[in-house]
């Protein structure tokens, strides 16, 4: 019951790692809303949970969208009350050539891994600021801090969300919100799925790195969430929690 009485926001929450921080905040007893663009495994998921007693809602929406987020927050707050926590998880690789890709595909990739932290802070903080209460997690990766041949601009998007965590963490400290990252390394779901299939030897070259011998599960990302919402971490704020096995203490 880490987080009864407590009303979660969560983009991306259809699948992968934020499926895994849906099915966590709501086995700890939060009411969850949450938004993903996948709009049949959102209802397959909201069905499941609430058929076991959990208080779920999803909306499609696409976090490009600030009408889509606000729309689908409203309704959210409408259903269940303020929200108190929010995870900015939803986000995509980008694998662009820096001299082919446009401008339009610099944007729109931005639109989904970096602008959405703001977005969500001008719907979540007033509330949470008259509440003098509230915690946003917000999903950043390793590649934050160390990137990859290949990923360009993923990098550069993580690292500025983690450069917003800390502006919001420092900002709204005054209000009691906490604002923390949370950091992933390789963790199985279908968006690192599909990259380790895109070139042979690379699922096995990934797995030699991994120091504790495997890749993590999307629940181990969720339970390191759940404890920055909860009430178990009031003094945490403007940090970076790495979940990567490790694999951020390596040198080549
Ligand atoms: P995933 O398996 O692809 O799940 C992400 C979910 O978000 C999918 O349901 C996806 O829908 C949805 N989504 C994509 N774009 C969206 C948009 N514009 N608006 C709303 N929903 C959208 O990804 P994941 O591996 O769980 O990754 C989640 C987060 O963790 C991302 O921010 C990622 O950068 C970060 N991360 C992941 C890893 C890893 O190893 N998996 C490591 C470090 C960081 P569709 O499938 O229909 O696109």
């Amino acid at each position: 019951m880490k987080l009864a009485n407590k009303h979660i926001f969560v983009t991306g929450g259809a699948k992968g790692i934020g499926e895994a921080i849906v099915r966590d905040a709501a086995a700890e007893s939060a009411s969850v809303t949450f938004i993903d663009i996948d709009e049949y495994a959102g209802n397959r998921l909201a069905s499941e949970l609430s058929a076991d007693g959990k208080s779920v809602a999803f909306f499609s929406a696409d976090v490009a969208s600030f009408d889509q987020l606000k729309t689908a927050f409203e309704s959210g707050v409408n259903r269940f009350g303020e929200v108190t926590g929010v995870v900015n998880n939803a986000g995509v690789n980008s694998h662009a050539d820096p001299v082919k890709m446009t401008d339009k595909e610099w944007d729109d990739f931005f639109a989904i891994d970096m602008k959405p932290v703001w977005l969500t802070a001008k719907l979540a903080l007033p509330a949470m600021r008259k509440a003098k209460a509230g915690s946003i997690v917000n999903i950043c990766s390793i590649h934050g801090r160390l990137t990859y041949p290949g990923f360009f601009p993923y990098g550069a998007a993580k690292s500025a969300v983690l450069g917003l965590t800390r502006n919001l963490a420092l900002d709204e400290g005054r209000h009691q919100i906490r604002v923390n990252a949370v950091s992933p390394g390789y963790i199985l779901t279908e968006l690192t799925k599909t990259w380790l299939s895109g070139e042979s030897g690379r699922l096995e070259r990934a797995n030699s790195i991994q120091p504790l011998g495997r890749m993590g599960e999307p629940f181990e990302v969720a339970k390191v969430v759940t404890f920055l919402l909860s009430d178990k971490s009031t003094y945490v704020s403007g940090s970076d929690w790495a979940v990567d096995g490790g694999l951020g203490a390596r040198s080549a």
